[in-house]
């Protein structure tokens, strides 16, 4: 038995003894059909895209006079980024995709969540990045670690699974290769309503700052810059809500211009946003 079935038109052909062109027919199919890929060989599509460049990141970090005030999340909220999946196999660990948040809660409940020690597996949860109303960036992971931002995802077809299929936690995520970043929501913003009343101009001008910085310090193209609804495969996270891609281009390319890094180059949008 061939590998695959033979078309209608190539079995009449044979049928009728035209053994010439029945070959040539016959040579046209392909001579195997690959088998789709399952199972856990899901990192690809993860790695890095852009040469990481830490010099331009420290400038320009200076430049924007780029601030963070620590604010370490308990040691049970994050993890490392591993080498590994479930069945041992290599998977990317570099962060290569920004996945932006929004925190629902105040901004004290927050901190204070992810300051607090969760023993329990589903209630583990962090960022690496908080920015508050007026701006103030919270540090709570450093980018090395492995924030618990979002548990089940995948960006595009890519995934890492680190539990066994048998666990009831088996689902792939993104995490291993995500920085995550959360504004904090307005006050109108505290319930499960579609939308509020948006993020203010000082976070997305510093989102647009720490955005920037972690392009450059890791290699990070602006294609690779997403929601947690994208990314979510819960169907059940929909943040940040009410967010305008348009103010954060705006804020990028001013960010960017103070940097000297074009908007063309291989961190910018594909096209200059209308400003
Ligand atoms: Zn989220």
């Amino acid at each position: 038995m061939p590998a695959f079935p033979v078309r209608p038109v190539a079995a009449v052909l044979l049928g009728v003894g035209l053994g010439v062109a029945a070959v040539v027919v016959a040579q046209q199919e392909p001579q195997s059909v690959p088998e789709p890929k399952v199972g856990l060989a899901q990192g690809e599509g993860l790695q890095p895209l852009l040469r990481p460049n830490p010099q331009a990141a420290r400038r320009c970090s200076a430049r924007l006079a780029i601030r963070e005030r620590p604010t370490p999340a308990d040691p049970t909220n994050y993890g490392e980024r591993r080498p590994t999946d479930a069945e041992g196999g290599r998977v990317p660990n570099q962060p290569s995709v920004i996945v932006l948040h929004e925190t629902v809660m105040s901004l004290g409940d927050t901190l204070r969540f992810f300051q607090t020690p969760h023993p329990r597996d589903a209630d583990q949860a962090s960022y690496h990045l908080l920015l508050d109303r007026r701006g103030m960036a919270y540090r709570l992971v450093p980018d090395a670690k492995r924030a618990f931002g979002s548990g089940w995802s995948a960006w595009g077809d890519g995934s890492i699974r680190h539990r066994p299929l048998s666990s009831p936690l088996a689902g792939g995520s993104i995490n291993n290769v995500a920085l995550h970043l959360s504004l904090e929501s307005p006050a109108d913003g505290r319930g499960d309503d579609d939308a509020h009343s948006g993020y203010s101009r000082a976070q997305y001008e510093r989102l647009a700052e720490h955005v920037l910085i972690w392009q450059l310090r890791w290699g990070i193209p602006m294609r690779r810059i997403t929601t947690h609804e994208a990314v979510d495969r819960s169907h059940s996270r929909r943040d940040p809500r009410a967010f305008r891609w348009e103010k954060f281009d705006r804020a990028w390319w001013q960010a960017a211009s103070r940097c000297g890094i074009s908007a063309e180059g291989p961190y910018g949008l594909d096209a200059l946003p209308q400003i």
